[in-house]
């Protein structure tokens, strides 16, 4: 299928970028990896007039390792992240997590702040922006502001970006030695987009107990959500087989997802509170570093 007619630059600053979008008054978007914009303009889902192109800013590329924390660039690549041996030590739960995004080709193009801005309730980054309260770092006309991860999705395929907003890069705290995390996802073919999937971190106190208990799922309501109700029935309990089966009974119980043809609602209902239990069951016996 044709795209639609656009105009096309390239700026090669962060200034001009934001100037390109703010004169185009919503109907100028910026494209990085194009892998989710290109088939969005195909259907003509969207006519955007101009396509600013942010690969030529300087900058946006890096991933940054403190002790602080993970700073990583919004023209980061998927393939970038899984390459970069660092973060599998500082934030092995992305890595594992990006491991599921897609086929190569698609990886060797496509970027985190595209993911982020995407806002698809079935990819894997939104989902651990949400988990790991994520900072998005975000330039626009009005300057910089820095977004919660909670307030940045805030409808399917929507977020809280003004249209001249550009996502710089996005940060996750340090992690601490005590932290055990899980990933899980079910696809029908590896690759393809999660029926569900499941994020999990906490930490453990001295006692054993979890702390700090976080959890989020992916395909399973309109934006990437967190499961309050499971982390509840989690927190200050040692991850056991009691606890584990109380939490995934709770995961199951309190979303509701959409059925359609891959799998219906029931399915993902169930579906959910089992891979909640297969990462429980892995981070069990999975420290931070
Ligand atoms: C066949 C196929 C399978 C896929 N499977 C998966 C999968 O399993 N899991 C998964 O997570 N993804 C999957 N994807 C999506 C892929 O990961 C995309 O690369 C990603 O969602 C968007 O990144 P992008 O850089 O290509 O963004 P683009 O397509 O360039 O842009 C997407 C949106 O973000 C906006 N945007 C881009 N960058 C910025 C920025 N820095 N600041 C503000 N707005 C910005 C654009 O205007 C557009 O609205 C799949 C894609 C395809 C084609």
């Amino acid at each position: 299928m044709k795209l639609p007619h656009f105009e096309y630059q390239a700026p090669s600053s962060l200034a001009d970028a934001v100037a390109l979008l703010a004169a185009g008054d919503g109907q100028a978007r910026p494209i990085a990896g194009g892998q989710s914009f290109v088939p969005v303009m195909a259907f003509r889902l969207a006519e955007p007039s101009m396509l600013v192109d942010l690969r030529n800013i300087p900058d946006l590329n890096k991933i940054e390792i403190s002790s602080g924390g993970v700073r990583i660039g919004a023209m980061v690549r998927w393939r970038d992240v899984l390459d970069d041996a660092r973060l599998h030590t500082a934030f092995p739960l992305l890595s594992a997590a990006i491991d599921h995004v897609a086929h190569y080709q698609i990886r060797n193009r496509g970027t985190v702040g595209g993911s982020l801005a995407h806002a698809d309730p079935a990819a894997e980054m939104p989902t651990i922006a949400l988990t790991c309260d994520a900072q998005i770092e975000v330039v626009g006309s009005h300057g910089k502001r820095i977004i919660a991860a909670a307030d940045l999705f805030v409808g399917p395929l929507m977020t809280s970006l003004a249209a001249d907003e550009i996502i710089v890069a996005v940060t996750f705290a340090a992690w601490p030695a005590t932290r055990r995390w899980g990933f899980q996802e079910f696809s029908r073919r590896r690759g393809d987009f999660a029926l569900a999937g499941v994020a999990v971190c906490y930490d453990e106190d001295a006692q054993g107990k979890a702390q700090n208990v976080r959890i989020g799922a992916i395909s399973v309501a309109d934006t990437p959500l967190r499961l309050t109700q499971a982390e509840t029935a989690l927190s200050g309990k040692p991850v056991d087989a009691t606890s584990i089966a109380a939490a995934a009974k709770a995961a199951s119980a309190e979303v509701d997802p959409a059925g359609d043809i891959h799998a219906s609602a029931r399915y993902r209902k169930s579906l959910v509170g089992t891979l909640l239990s297969r990462a429980l069951e892995d981070a069990t016996h999975r420290k931070a570093n």
